[in-house]
């Protein structure tokens, strides 16, 4: 498979990079570790004639602010997010969700920006197009589902790993866009819309994550499942923060977030309020579970039916749960 030809610009800053993306002379596309646009542009899903290259910008180094804040730039690779010391001391749950992105080659290209940007995908649209199917789709500008053939509606998923964990943890994006830049908290991010799953307008750009101060006693977990880990995305992506009492095994308060089942990441917001303000067992942990299970319908996806799905969000969230308190968990 080959790229088709386009114009490639490569810009010092995002703010440059924005102007350039507000005004295009011709159609223009975003590039930061080209991980998910390539293979995009190579099936002929994507036709921009002219790249905005992000790869003249120098990513810098997480910071931790005064107030325990964690600052990380949108250019960072996932390898570098994950390795991070200061990740993996105050957001375990991110640096474990970065290191399960596809294999170490996607990783070491793949910026942290990219993997919160990315398209939704359909087993049916990421391929070639060329020989395949004669009418377009939903998702390119057609009238059919190839997925559903009776369907209305694009039933594509949202599959980055790492947008799950960052909204168990709350944090905000900084966006800097044509006509001023500011924070948004990283679930205003998603449109659950699979045609457009990113709300960013034409010349935004994520440039920074912010995440909150981590509390004394908060545990927090992730969890990918997929029959190929270590390459393939996720059937199920389930993160958990739980900030917990002093005695370590109350609940004061949790946010679970579920990814690749949906055209957004999803939060089973029952299934957390079983788990606030109780002690935290084995009996809670099911309840959880059950919940968030009843809760959430999947998108069969992939090849994976709902009842499929269903039972290893089950799975998978009694997972992260148990991962996330331990020795803690007490029946
Ligand atoms: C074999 C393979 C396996 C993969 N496995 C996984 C997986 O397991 N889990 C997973 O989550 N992903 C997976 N991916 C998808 C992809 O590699 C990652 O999501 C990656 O993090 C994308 O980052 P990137 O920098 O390469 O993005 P790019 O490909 O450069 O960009 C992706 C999209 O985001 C936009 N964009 C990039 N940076 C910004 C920014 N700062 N602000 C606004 N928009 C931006 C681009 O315009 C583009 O539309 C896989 C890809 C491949 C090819
Ligand atoms: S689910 Fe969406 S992307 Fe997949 S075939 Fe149907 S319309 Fe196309």
């Amino acid at each position: 498979m080959r790229l088709p030809k386009f114009s490639c610009v490569k810009v010092a800053s995002v703010e440059e990079a924005s102007r350039l993306l507000a005004q295009p002379d011709v159609e223009t596309c975003l590039s930061a570790g080209g991980t998910e646009l390539l293979p995009r542009m190579k099936y002929g899903l994507s036709r921009p004639q002219k790249l905005i290259s992000l790869k003249g910008v120098a990513a810098e180094a997480p910071v931790l602010g005064e107030d325990g804040s964690i600052q990380l730039h949108a250019l960072m690779t996932l390898s570098a997010v994950a390795a991070s010391h200061l990740v993996q001391e105050n957001a375990p749950v991110l640096a474990a969700a970065a290191a399960a992105v596809g294999s170490n080659e996607i990783r070491n290209m793949a910026t942290l920006g990219g993997n919160l940007c990315q398209d939704s995908r359909c087993l049916y649209y990421n391929q070639p197009h060329d020989f395949q199917f004669t009418a377009p789709c939903f998702k390119r500008g057609g009238d059919q589902c190839y997925f559903i053939p009776a369907g209305k509606k694009c039933r594509a998923v949202f599959m980055a790993d790492t947008a799950p964990a960052l909204i168990s943890l709350g944090a905000n994006v900084y966006v800097v866009g044509p006509v001023g830049s500011g924070s948004i908290p990283l679930e205003k991010l998603y449109s659950n819309d699979p045609l457009r799953p990113v709300t960013l307008a034409s010349g935004e750009i994520l440039s920074r994550i912010i995440i909150p101060a981590r509390p004394m006693q908060r545990v927090e977990a992730f969890a990918k499942f997929s029959w190929r880990p270590g390459f393939e995305f996720s059937a199920v992506s389930v993160a958990v923060v739980l900030d917990l009492d002093e005695d370590r095994q109350t609940c004061r308060s949790a946010r679970l977030s579920v990814g690749s089942i949906a055209a957004g990441p999803l939060r089973p917001l029952k299934a957390e309020a079983v788990l606030a303000g109780g002690r935290l067992s084995d009996k809670v942990i099911t309840a959880a579970a059950d919940q968030a299970a009843a809760e959430i319908h999947p998108v069969p996806h992939h090849g994976y039916s709902r009842v499929y799905l269903t039972e290893c969000l089950r799975a998978q969230v009694r997972r992260v749960l148990h991962s996330a308190i331990g020795p803690l968990a007490k029946t």
